[in-house]
Formats: C-alpha cells, sequence, structure tokens
C-alpha cells in the first residue's frame, strides 16, 4: 500500500471540539481514503511525506444546498442555453472547491445537467472539482417557486408527481428537490402561499425513500413548511418562519434545516439598487424574523444543515460557503464548533456520513489545509489561498 504521510498537523477532525496538536496522519493513494491517524506514524520506504508544518487541518466543507446552474447576476438564471450553462455550471463547481467545498448538493438544476455533469465527475473527465449529488430539475407545480424557462418539472397531481419523479430517479437524480411554498426567486408568488399539496409531496416522498434517496423541500413560510413536513421530506431548505409546533414536529422526525441564510443576507444587503423592488422588500421583512425564527429552531435542538442557495441573486460560488458559517456563529448563536458541525450535518442528512465530512479513519480524505485555527474564529475557514484535497489529492 503506497500512503501520503502528513506530518506536523494541527488537526480539527469536525467531531471533537479540542485540536489534535502535532499530528500525523496517513492516506492510502489508491482509495484516497485515511488509514490512519496518529502522534506518530513511521513512513514506509514507499511512503510520501508532507509537512504540514503546523498549520491546521480540517474536514471539507459539505454544502448542501447549491445551484451549480443558476447565474448570481441573474435572478432566474436568464435564457442562457445549456452549453453556456455547463460551462458555467462547472466554473461554479471550481470555486466551490477553491473555497474549501468538497462536496456539494444540488437542490435544483437548470435543464437537469447536474446529472450527467455529476457521471463525467465520476468518470475522471472533469477534475478540479468537488464532488456531486445530482437532483436533477427541481419538482414545482404550474407559476410556483421555480417554474421557468428550463428550470422545473411541473407537475400538478399526485399522479403526475409519480411519474415525473420515476422519470428522474431513471435519468439518475440522487436527491429530491421541491418546491413547497413560493418565495423571492419568482414573481409573484410569496412565501406565505402554500405551493404543491401535501399529497403531491407525500407521492415524491414515497417514490425517492422508495429508491433510498431524499428529498429537499424549499419551504420559506406557512402553510408550506407544515405541509412539507407533514408529508414526510428529509429536509425544510430555509424554513425562515418555523414555528414552535413545526419545530417539535421537526425534532419528533428528526427533520433538518438547511438555512441559507447567506442567500438572504446577499439579497438584503447588495441587492438594494439592482434587484427588481418587489424582491428586495419580500427578503428585507423576512430577514430578521429569519434569523430569529432559525436561531429558536437551533435552540430547540433541530437539526441545522450548512447550505448556501449559491446562484441565487448576488450569492457567489466563490466564499459564500465559509461565510454561512460566520453567520452561524454571528446570527443564530452558535459556538464555532457547532457552526462547523453544521458542515457534518449536512453530510448526515444527505447520508453520506460514512465516508465523508470528518477527519476519521475509514472516510475519504477531504480536508483544508488553513493558516489559523477555525475553533477559535471560524472566520479562519475564509482563507482564500488555502490548500483543499480531495481523497488526499491537492486540487487547489
Ligand atoms: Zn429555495
Ligand atoms: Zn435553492
Amino acid at each position: 500500500m503506497h500512503r501520503k504521510i502528513f506530518k506536523n498537523a494541527n488537526i480539527f477532525d469536525g467531531v471533537h471540539e479540542d485540536v489534535f496538536k502535532d499530528f500525523s496522519f496517513a492516506v492510502d493513494v489508491e482509495t484516497g481514503k485515511i488509514t490512519e491517524i496518529a502522534q506518530e506514524i513511521s513512513p514506509a520506504a514507499d511512503d510520501e511525506v508532507i509537512d504540514v508544518n503546523h498549520k491546521f487541518v480540517a474536514p471539507g466543507l459539505i454544502n448542501a444546498h447549491t445551484h451549480i446552474t443558476s447565474d448570481p447576476n441573474i435572478s432566474t438564471g436568464g435564457d442562457k442555453d445549456v452549453v453556456e450553462t455547463t460551462v458555467d455550471a462547472i466554473k461554479a463547481l471550481r470555486a466551490f472547491l477553491k473555497s474549501g467545498c468538497t462536496y456539494v448538493r444540488q437542490c435544483g438544476a437548470r435543464y437537469g445537467i447536474d446529472i450527467p455533469i455529476k457521471r463525467l465527475i465520476t468518470e475522471g473527465k472533469i477534475d478540479n472539482v468537488p464532488h456531486v449529488m445530482a437532483s436533477g430539475k427541481a419538482y414545482t407545480m404550474t407559476g410556483g417557486h421555480g417554474d421557468y424557462a428550463n428550470g422545473g418539472n411541473v407537475v400538478d397531481s399526485p399522479d403526475e408527481m409519480r411519474k415525473k419523479i420515476r422519470e428522474g430517479l431513471k435519468a439518475g437524480a440522487d436527491c429530491i428537490k421541491i418546491m413547497a411554498s413560493g418565495g423571492v426567486m419568482s414573481p409573484g408568488d410569496f412565501m406565505d402561499e402554500a405551493q404543491l399539496t401535501i399529497e403531491e409531496m407525500k407521492v415524491a416522498v414515497y417514490e425517492a425513500h422508495n429508491k433510498h434517496k431524499i428529498v429537499a423541500a424549499h419551504a420559506e413560510g406557512n402553510p408550506g413548511i407544515r405541509n412539507a413536513i407533514e408529508a414526510g421530506v428529509d429536509s425544510i431548505e430555509h424554513g425562515f418562519y418555523v414555528d414552535d409546533e413545526e419545530i417539535a414536529m421537526m425534532k419528533e422526525r428528526g427533520t433538518y434545516i438547511v438555512p441559507t441564510i447567506i442567500a438572504a443576507a446577499s439579497v438584503t444587503e447588495k441587492g438594494k439598487e439592482t434587484l427588481p423592488k418587489w424582491e428586495h422588500q419580500k427578503m428585507a421583512n423576512a430577514m430578521d424574523d429569519a434569523y430569529t425564527n432559525v436561531k429558536k429552531a437551533y435552540q430547540n435542538g433541530v437539526n441545522i444543515a450548512l447550505g448556501t442557495d449559491a446562484g441565487t441573486p448576488y450569492n457567489y460560488f466563490d466564499m459564500t460557503t465559509p461565510k454561512e458559517l460566520e453567520m452561524m456563529v454571528e446570527r443564530i448563536g452558535m459556538s464555532e464548533f457547532e457552526a462547523y458541525r453544521t458542515s457534518y450535518k449536512a453530510a448526515e442528512l444527505m447520508k453520506i456520513d460514512d465516508e465523508y465530512g470528518s477527519i476519521e479513519k475509514d472516510k475519504y480524505a477531504d480536508f483544508i489545509i488553513i493558516d489559523d485555527n477555525p475553533m477559535e474564529d471560524i472566520k479562519a475557514v475564509q482563507q482564500t489561498d488555502k490548500e483543499v484535497y480531495v481523497s488526499g489529492r491537492k486540487e487547489f
């Protein structure tokens, strides 16, 4: 077995709050997995030794909510054709990886091209990109959130949902995204509008779970949030208006919230001048409420997973994931450890935590190397020239 041995590493493993000072870890070059973590590892003759120089090694970030086919400068992705969209999607993936994201879940992709992109990555035909969990196009109702050209699978009955979900899974979707409420992205729909019926969503959940796939529901307000929880989805995306009763329901059922607060903040802070007034106003009103409600959910023990909604207006791909961690500390009141843990929670939600999400034996060696201790200041993760490794290979 040919190994890479990283020595003099200060390891934050994503599981323990304490950093392991001046440790070593070994990676099997063939499998890309960590085989050993110890204070000292003596190298064999054909092992490669890499001196980390007392820098900090931390798990690659898992982002559970991204849109690589969206353009942060155009709210609906505009009328880019499939070729341009594909080129931009690959650029987006590279930006994610450079920022420290080693695994991204799609939550609806225009043209459904995340599925073939993921396949090409798996076949080794696209490099310098993170692992991808592909959703294909999101499922929405006529006139619902995401019902724009090439944007969504439009369904208007339980039977239509069943057929479309089965087609999506047949095409290779790893996960399913449904739209349970209005939002800030579609002209003319609002957060307090329920979208899709509980029956339609239940069918989506049944068909996806039957194939061991997870379901994410865009739900910003009520009754959309409640409907989606009742339908049995795995995660509520945004959840800005989650209430006490829903918090209790989510705890009981193990439903996650992926708050994507950077998306709300980006629209509000940067979009004032350039976005349509209706869009900016909707978000500005909701933002303070969102902080309060998500914080309450967190304090009451709901699982919070990392996601950014990158691709939405002014919500770029390059540094928003590390910034979301900072916002978890600043706005939701998490410790640095709990903030970083949202990345591991994302791995749990995505059911990949047996192989990803932390620096532990038998997991893939997906990690970042940064100068400062993220457990002292989460902003350390925002270092622009960090090193990024995927399966033990240096990518940036
Ligand atoms: Zn959404
Ligand atoms: Zn989204």
